[in-house]
């Protein structure tokens, strides 16, 4: 027995369990277990590349684009994406292998994927929720680009029982902080895109970056203060990180923008999830980009780590958070 027990203590695994004895979602409404708990059983996002544009990349909005953004960098084949049922092939195995998962949303992140003709939207979406296992969808884009029809054409889904989330990515809420980066929306289109969102009963993810060029904590956390003010169900926070081929990437280099620390980030990341009211569901607490493309800061692709870091934090700072089921627009 003492050898056994010798043996188990002297073991990598031992020791990891011993550092992490508790999880995420023991403190944080997370997106998984809410799935479970609503379904029963694990229920994953597979990524999607529909192929679409940006209004800030094809000039109707602007042309460069956010000064963080490299398409690439959150999507893995953003040259030449294949068929969205080859996408879903390609994520479900690799999904279920890991997690075990045997239902999914298919999340449409590359780009802005409201941003076509409604038929055409349409059709993208029915060809994902066409597979059997898809039961629903996570639609990412831009807040001045979700025009009635298509929050229609969502709620029309989830009318029918289909799983909808629109992520809209604000960012932040100061608009010299949008301006600085060259989002081409500012902050009254956000409070208009979650205004009409709710009309119908749609649920938002809303997507904050923690490390924009001038901010802090205080910016952070009033980003945080007025969307929850605005009222969402979901958040997704993570750090700006630089990737090739950017106008981030060349103020790094020029020394006009330095990254966030681990530290830093895991510190304001606790603030802004023990601000958050416990219904809320946590889609995401950290992000990063493909190695081949991140150039800083190294430590976001340690994805783990950063999330056990969180959670160590939360443990230390004793805050309990009972995740709450999400009721005001269950289905
Ligand atoms: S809105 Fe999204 S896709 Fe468009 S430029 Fe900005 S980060 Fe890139």
């Amino acid at each position: 027995m003492l050898f056994i027990l010798h043996t188990l203590q002297s073991s990598k695994i031992f020791n990891r369990y011993l550092a992490i004895p508790m999880q995420l979602s023991d403190y944080v409404n997370t997106f998984g277990q809410n799935m479970l708990n609503k379904y029963g059983e694990r229920i994953h996002k597979i990524s999607i590349n529909a192929n679409l544009s940006c209004p800030n990349r094809d000039g109707t909005k602007g042309t460069g684009g956010c000064t963080f953004c490299n398409n690439a960098s959150f999507n893995p084949d953003a040259r030449k994406p294949s068929s969205i049922s080859q996408q879903i092939a390609a994520g479900r195995k690799v999904i279920r292998k890991r997690t075990g998962a045997k239902k999914y949303l298919a999340y449409f992140q590359a780009y802005t994927n409201t941003y076509a003709d409604i038929e055409q939207l349409k059709s993208l979406y029915d060809l994902a929720l066409s597979e059997s296992d898809v039961i629903g969808l996570s639609i990412g884009t831009r807040p001045d680009c979700v025009p009635a029809p298509v929050l229609d054409l969502l709620a029309d889904y989830q009318n029918k029982g289909v799983e909808i989330w629109l992520e809209l990515g604000l960012q932040s809420a100061f608009n010299n902080t949008l301006k600085k980066v060259n989002r081409g929306h500012g902050y009254s289109e956000y409070s208009h895109a979650v205004q009409q969102a709710h009309a119908r009963q749609l649920k938002v993810c809303t997507h904050l970056i923690l490390g924009l060029p001038g901010e802090n904590t205080r910016h952070y956390k009033t980003s945080l203060s007025r969307v929850l003010d605005e009222g969402v169900e979901g958040l997704k926070l993570h750090p700006l990180h630089i990737v090739k081929g950017t106008q981030l990437a060349r103020e790094w280099r020029r020394g006009e923008y330095s990254p966030l620390s681990l530290e830093e980030y895991v510190m304001a990341a606790v603030d802004l999830i023990e601000m958050t009211p416990a219904d809320i569901i946590f889609h995401r607490v950290t992000g990063t980009a493909s190695n081949d493309i991140l150039l800083a800061p190294q430590w976001c692709s340690k994805k783990w780590k950063v999330i056990n870091m969180i959670t160590q934090e939360l443990h230390q700072r004793n805050t309990h958070r009972t995740p709450l089921k999400l009721d005001a627009y269950a289905m």
